[in-house]
């Protein structure tokens, strides 16, 4: 058996890691490259294997860095089952669409660059039509019922806590060559305990070969209670002041847990139940729509609230608007009453975000709220930095409004949590490889594992492949 590392390894992005056994190629993900537009061109247009050869793809989740290169992998002769939850599945559907528009976008973009330099153009490396169509090769499964992605290789999935259908990907392998069974264990991305809609990260007793992931490997969190008492006072201070509070959130995942937080403040009465929340975002909403759709990946938390209050919708309360229409998204323009907007991009560099901060951030009495981390160079960031000026569609605005920062609301765990998840194997793997962190992160955490008693923990290098 032997697995090679092509993507995700001492960086966040592009996962993709290729094992070969009993003479099958099993992919696990398949995820976009994200970096500058021109190393992700490079990176992302020649998939570093023969498509048409790997035989199946088990998608641990539907992030883009996980799952965004798949239409690629269709065009590029892939003709095998992409096996993962029925969650991932339908998130899949919207966000392989969404990255085909983002890409067509920054091609256009490049080109236009390249046109001036009389340089030959680029082409998008999937369409629209390709992530259509590679919609066709997916197979949902449901948590914990094991099936057989090839002969003699079995996969179940179990719940990772990370988003909506995220699963930690457990392979259960009679490898012939060595006549040994293995069970390969692949963290994908790992949620935290205690986040709200979401199930804590589920423990796994046993991995002969473990893969997992260490974005924040070197680096602790705030509490997730903190960010509901935080997100409480903030919404509180700005309604008193009249102001609205501007959140620009991911419109997958972090949409969803504000909604669902704010719905929980309002019947507590820890908010205004009068304050409207609008959500601003054509992609959330279509994103809150999956979330409705699959109760089976809700905690136990949620069916409590749903039954305490009998709404039967936690993404759904009195003063709750959704505003798909340009046409309704404009209307926000004149609002002049306190609310809260939440709209995407999560960094504001694209989207409705951008009207709404233009129209608000020179407000003192408002608040930019932000709840994830930003990016260098973004506006986001520059609005974290609480920069006097900033610069929305080519034109200054005076950052009057005020900036709060929510930072508990990750979506992976930190350093104690990922080492908390390891001490739970009963029988330690024989071989660890640390996939999905920046290079210090990834190393502080091999240092962990190895503190733990883990043998043979390695960091792989892009491209290095292990026989086992
Ligand atoms: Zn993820």
């Amino acid at each position: 058996m032997k697995i090679e590392f092509h993507g995700a390894v001492r960086t966040v992005t592009g996962s993709q890691h290729l094992l070969i056994v009993n003479d099958y190629k099993i992919l696990l993900d398949c995820g976009l490259f994200q970096g500058s537009r021109k190393e992700s061109y490079a990176r992302n247009q020649h998939l570093p294997y023969n498509a048409a050869e790997v035989d199946a793809l088990v998608l641990s989740h539907a992030h883009i860095d996980h799952s965004g290169n798949i239409p690629n992998l269709v065009k590029s002769g892939f003709q095998g089952d992409i096996v993962c939850t029925y969650a991932t599945r339908d998130l899949c559907a919207l966000m392989l669409r969404d990255s085909a528009k983002i890409q067509q976008y920054d091609i256009e973009y490049l080109n236009r660059k390249r046109v001036r330099k009389g340089e030959p153009l680029l082409e998008p490396y999937y369409t629209m039509a390709d992530a259509v169509e590679s919609l066709k090769y997916f197979i949902g499964i449901g948590y914990e019922r094991a099936y057989e992605v090839m002969p003699g290789v079995q996969v179940t999935f179990y719940d990772a806590g990370h988003i909506l259908g995220s699963a930690i990907v457990v392979l259960d392998i009679e490898d012939r060559e060595t006549k040994r069974d293995i069970r390969l264990v692949f963290s994908g991305d790992l949620g935290r305990p205690d986040r709200v809609i979401l199930r804590d990260p589920t423990f796994i007793d046993e991995a002969d070969v473990l893969l997992i992931e260490s974005t924040y490997g070197n680096r602790q969190h705030e509490a997730t209670e903190a960010a509901k008492d935080k997100l409480e006072n903030i919404v509180n201070e700005t309604y008193k002041r009249n102001g609205k509070v501007i959140v620009p959130a991911f419109a997958v995942g972090r949409t969803q847990e504000l909604v669902y937080h704010l719905h929980q403040l309002v019947e507590s009465g820890d908010i205004s139940s009068k304050l409207p929340v609008y959500v601003d975002s054509p992609m959330a909403i279509d994103a809150t729509g999956i979330y409705r759709l699959h109760p089976e990946a809700y905690d136990e938390e949620v069916f409590a609230f749903l039954d305490s209050n009998g709404s039967g919708d936690p993404f759904g309360f009195d003063m709750m608007r959704y505003t798909r229409s340009t046409a309704q998204s404009k209307e926000l323009n004149f609002l002049r009453e306190p609310a809260v907007i939440i709209s995407a991009s999560g960094m504001a560099e694209a989207g409705r975000i951008l009207h709404h901060l233009k129209n608000n951030v020179e407000d003192p009495r408002n608040t930019v709220l932000i709840v994830g981390w930003q990016a260098p160079h973004t506006l986001g960031r520059r609005i974290v930095e609480k920069q006097s000026k900033v610069r929305i569609f080519g034109e200054e605005y005076m950052l009057r409004a005020q900036v709060a920062t929510i930072n508990g609301l990750s979506a992976h765990a930190d350093r104690s949590e990922l080492l908390e998840w390891a001490a739970h194997f009963k029988k330690r793997p024989q071989h660890t490889y640390i996939v999905h962190g920046e290079e210090d992160a990834s190393h502080a955490l091999a240092d962990g594992l190895r503190n733990q008693g883990f043998k043979d923990v390695n960091v792989p290098q892009l491209g290095q492949g292990y026989i086992l």
